[in-house]
């Protein structure tokens, strides 16, 4: 596709105009919100909000309000320059770029929490992240105005956190929710994947190849919470990887089920596991995901 024009904004009044001035004469806007380093799984982002809309905008910004204090917000990879030209070519128009006082005035106060959902999956091992989530998705939806605004289910309780504070706000966003592009092997693209050795890149292959397996097992009938789970927890541990937690929970409220329980036509497997330092995520949902296509161990080595 030709590379589009695009316009950068640093401060939130130009691109509110921006997304204004984009949707006049009736056309609609895309919004596809990000923290940058963008990979394929973004640009894919854009193509489908291209579907949606005449126009489409995306945001750069890697939100200090949603990492911990130790997590990586000082060395997330950040290189605008490469960013742009990215969406240039994926046909986005319209980029914010603010700088964290722009979105965080001196004084601000206000954070949006979403109660329940954010307190299963990954909410214990990171306290203060979907509500920084939240918030900077909200102020960037009071930003960009009336669009569709397109997301990853890489990120399934985001996703799930952002449809229902778009609801219960009566913001008017539509939010779509687009599957998880994996690389040829299987890995989830991620930018964090940017941090992996050689060795662990190979290692961290255990986990879609334990969801994959775990797809076979629901597929061949197995509906047992825990027989769908255990074996991915040890697949997990004997590729090294550190498990946060890795759980089989309802895929709308997010709650794990029981060890004991017997799961419905839907089930949510999601994990969070370490690979040396780096933490990555991944889920599928069970009887409604494609699973991701993997070699087996011995072929990739
Ligand atoms: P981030 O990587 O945090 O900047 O995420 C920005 C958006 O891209 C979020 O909606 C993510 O869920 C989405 N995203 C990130 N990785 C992928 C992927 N591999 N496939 C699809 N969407 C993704």
């Amino acid at each position: 596709m030709p590379a589009r024009n695009i316009e950068v904004f640093r401060t939130i009044a130009d691109f509110r105009r921006a997304c204004e001035k984009a949707r006049s004469g009736g056309a609609r806007l895309g919004f596809v919100p990000t923290m940058g380093a963008l990979h394929a799984g973004h640009l894919h982002l854009v193509e489908v909000a291209r579907r949606h809309a005449e126009h489409v905008a995306v945001s750069i910004f890697v939100n200090p309000t949603q990492f911990g204090p130790n997590e990586d917000f000082a060395k997330y990879p950040r290189n605008l320059e490469r960013d742009v030209e990215l969406l240039s070519g994926a046909g986005a128009e319209l980029v914010l770029a603010p700088t964290p006082e722009e979105m965080y005035p001196p004084g601000e106060k206000t954070r949006v929490r979403v109660s329940g959902l954010g307190e299963h999956l990954c909410g214990p091992f990171r306290p203060g992240h979907f509500e920084g989530v939240a918030t900077v998705v909200t102020k960037l939806f009071a930003l960009a105005g009336p669009c569709t605004a397109v997301f990853g289910r890489k990120d399934y309780q985001q996703l799930k956190i952002i449809e229902r504070l778009a609801r219960d706000l009566l913001l008017p966003v539509k939010v779509v929710g687009e599957p998880t592009v994996r690389d040829v092997d299987g890995l989830a693209l991620s930018s964090r994947n940017a941090y992996l050795s050689a060795d662990e890149r190979k290692r961290a292959l255990a986990i879609p190849r334990a969801l994959g397996a775990a797809a076979a097992a629901f597929a061949a009938g197995e509906h047992g919470a825990a027989q769908l789970i255990e074996p991915l927890r040890a697949a997990l541990g004997a590729a090294g990887l550190r498990a946060d937690y890795a759980d089989i929970a309802d895929p709308e409220e997010l709650s794990p089920f029981a060890a004991g329980a017997r799961v419905g036509e839907r089930a949510l497997i999601a994990l969070a596991a370490f690979c040396g330092t780096t933490r990555l995520i991944d889920n599928l949902v069970l009887g409604e995901d494609v699973a991701p296509m993997v070699a087996p161990a011995s072929e990739s080595g």
